[in-house]
């Protein structure tokens, strides 16, 4: 292993495999490390993603996809269903991905780019020198290492130590933190490939059910509750509850239990400082209604990769150069992680009874052009009550463009 490289990418998730495989193409020197024995393993994930990514480029083949979504049906809290068709449905709902392997994936493309990739690997400190980020601590097994480099990503996590060993301001209030945990049922009566939501205050505070179909019979059943209305087990608690009263899951089998953490946080606001960048959930690109992370992990990586490989060129490593990384993706899908915290309050304000007026109203909605500010205005229109709630709304989606 070399001592020094331009680039040292902090974790082999998808924000980390695809900055790095972007910096590499461009000439950079890349080391990813990551703490764990397998790239992709435990997976973490709900696994739905939009089939945007089909127009990306950024991964290949078909082998990570388990099942192809027709769509998405929304469920209110008396059980009124809003159906959405794919190309409609948002960020998590046009595949269902084996995780594991998408992230081998984008870890293969990012070797075949270039990248040295580290396993068993933890870092444990940044090197600085005269106050500089110098490079990268780490352990190796039972090995101490001190790794050099010009740039350091942090790709580390929704928890990044990264960040903080660098003095960026990255705690999470638990108002903005989803707690998650994860069933893959298997023998179970589901048959149709639609991702399914279910909200209510009693089934999921502050979050949702998920139903993600992965073939026939078999699917991610799971929950995301705010930390800020959750106690401990709490999660698990309301989950089995509701797998219990559906009768297409009750008599599921159990192949895979998962608990996490999703940032549902406005935009970070420093994501780059002299010789850092952080991506993925470490800089909280994360969409805080749906906690789905994944699309913008891969916009945001390939927008670090790219400047990243500009600085190294210029070997100017500095916070006002590496700023055009931030300048683009808040100009682009940072707007809708703004514009979606906005929604998330005025959805956390809302009643059961509103969630089921709301449901009622949508349910017959011709979907052909599916925007936020499109459904404020059909929400308005049936509603004019609730155009005082809904007009911040309004003004950051016509800005937004969405
Ligand atoms: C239960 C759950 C369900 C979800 N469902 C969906 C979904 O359906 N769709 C969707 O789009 N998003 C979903 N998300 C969010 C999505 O998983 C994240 O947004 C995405 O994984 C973020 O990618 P990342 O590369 O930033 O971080 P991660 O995927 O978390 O990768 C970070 C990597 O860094 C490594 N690491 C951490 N610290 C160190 C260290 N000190 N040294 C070395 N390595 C380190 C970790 O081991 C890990 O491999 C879900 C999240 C959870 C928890």
């Amino acid at each position: 292993m070399e001592k020094k490289y331009d680039v040292i990418v902090v974790g082999s998730g998808p924000a980390g495999s695809v900055t790095a495989r972007f910096a590499a193409e461009t000439g950079a020197k890349v080391l990813v490390i990551e703490r764990r024995s397998e790239v992709g393993v435990p997976v973490l994930c709900g696994e739905g993603i939009s089939r945007k990514i089909d127009d990306w480029n950024i991964i290949e083949g078909k082998r990570w996809i388990a099942g192809k979504m027709e769509g998405a049906r929304i469920f209110s809290p008396d059980k009124t269903c809003v159906t959405l068709a794919a190309d409609k449905a948002g960020n998590e709902t046009g595949y269902v991905i084996y995780r594991d392997i998408f992230d081998q994936e984008l870890a293969r493309l990012a070797i075949k780019a270039g990248a040295e990739f580290m396993m068993n690997t933890k870092a444990v400190g940044l090197i600085k020198q005269g106050g500089k980020i110098k490079g990268i601590k780490a352990r190796h097994f039972d090995e101490d290492l001190e790794i050099y480099c010009d740039i350091v990503v942090a790709a580390d996590g929704v928890d990044s130590k990264v960040a903080q060993w660098a003095g960026l301001k990255t705690r999470l209030d638990p108002k903005d933190l989803e707690t998650c945990c994860q069933y893959t049922l298997t023998d179970i009566d589901i048959t149709e490939a639609y991702c399914e939501f279910y909200l209510g205050k009693n089934m999921a505070p502050g979050g949702y059910v998920w139903v993600f179909p992965k073939g026939k019979n078999i699917a991610n059943v799971g929950i995301g509750i705010l930390a800020s209305l959750s106690e401990s087990g709490m999660a698990k608690k309301l989950l089995d509850k509701f797998i219990e009263n559906d009768p297409r899951l009750s008599k599921g089998k159990s192949l895979r239990f998962l608990a996490g953490a999703v940032p549902v946080s406005k935009p970070a606001e420093v994501t780059v400082a002299d010789n850092l960048l952080l991506v993925g959930d470490a800089a909280r690109h994360v969409d805080p209604i749906t906690g789905g992370g994944l699309t913008h992990c891969l916009e945001g990586g390939k927008i670090a990769g790219e400047i990243i490989g500009r600085a190294i060129k210029q070997k100017d490593f500095s916070k006002e150069n590496l700023m055009e990384y931030e300048n683009r993706w808040k100009q682009g899908f940072g707007k809708k992680i703004k514009r979606n915290y906005m929604l998330k309050e005025i959805m956390l304000d809302m009643d059961d009874k509103t969630y089921n007026m709301l449901a009622d109203s949508l349910k017959d909605y011709n979907f052909d052009e599916l925007s936020t500010l499109s459904l404020v205005k059909a929400l308005v229109l049936k509603h004019p009550t609730l155009l005082m709630k809904l007009k911040p709304l309004i003004k950051v989606s016509k800005e937004s463009k969405e």
